[in-house]
């Protein structure tokens, strides 16, 4: 089997004039943990958002498994186990933990047609509910609604929900954002603990974090592919710090 489970040929993505995603060619390989960083406005979201179809690429080729999915809608793109995880938190606050998860896990094993059955009386849905609810630190909360968790905790949520999908490829966009830095390592673990076969794609600020989670890293700035390759050498490039030198990180 190849073992580039995801890569873009050429991927450009104009707004206007401007070029958010400026001729990207990317190779993730299977089971990587591999972190997209670069400054404020580099495109890094934008990219996500062509990856999975929420944005539709002015040129270029984006292929799973070496299948061009370049105009697969997004939850088609979902089905073939290409999932992400938001910047912005996307959960229901009125649902808790477990209902939250119970639709997706639900979904994924095909028990949401059966909707006359209420969720809680599936047992195969119930018990792969108890595994994430315990993998990501979320039992004791399992029926408080969303509104009241702390943000680590939704973060944490978010990620288990994106699970709950069986992806292939895991897609986080900032999963730490906005949680408060004592939250952030508890997060890290949960990340650094996900299945060795479901390859990581990460975008993280935290260089910290970045440098203990992932082994391969890519710069993107201003749109374009400015640095790639293992933790330590993108660590002690000296063109990367100077990008990062005196920046603003969001
Ligand atoms: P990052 O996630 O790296 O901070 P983004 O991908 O969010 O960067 O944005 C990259 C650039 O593209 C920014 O200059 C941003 O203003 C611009 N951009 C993003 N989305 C749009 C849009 N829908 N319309 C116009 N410009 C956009
Ligand atoms: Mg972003």
């Amino acid at each position: 089997m190849n073992s580039i489970v995801l890569e873009t040929r050429g991927l450009v993505k104009r707004f206007g004039a401007f070029a958010a995603t400026d001729d990207v060619s990317l190779k993730v390989e299977r089971g990587a943990r591999q972190a997209l960083i670069g400054p404020n406005g580099a495109g890094k979201t934008t990219l996500i958002n062509l990856l999975t179809g929420v944005l539709e690429p002015t040129a270029g080729q984006v292929l799973l498994d070496g299948e061009d999915i370049t105009a697969l809608p997004s939850h088609r793109r979902v089905g073939r186990g290409l999932v992400r995880t938001f910047q912005v938190s996307q959960l229901f606050d009125a649902l808790t933990p477990l209902q939250t998860l119970a639709l997706a896990v639900s979904q994924q094993l095909g028990a949401g047609r059966r909707l006359w059955q209420p969720l809680g009386r599936d047992a195969r849905v119930a018990g792969r509910c108890d595994e994430l609810l315990a993998q990501f630190h979320l039992a004791d909360v399992a029926d408080v609604p969303v509104a009241h968790l702390a943000y680590g905790q939704r973060r944490q949520l978010e990620i288990a929900t994106a699970l709950a999908c069986e992806p292939r490829v895991l897609l986080l966009d900032e999963p730490a954002a906005g949680v408060p830095a004592g939250d952030r390592q508890q997060l890290f673990d949960i990340v650094a603990r996900l299945p060795a076969d479901v390859t990581v794609l990460l975008i993280e600020h935290d260089m910290d974090l970045v440098f203990n989670f992932a082994r391969t890293v890519t710069v993107l700035v201003a749109g374009a592919v400015f640095a790639e390759g293992d933790v330590r050498t993108i660590a002690s490039d000296p063109d990367v710090k100077a990008v990062y030198l005196g920046q603003a990180h969001g």
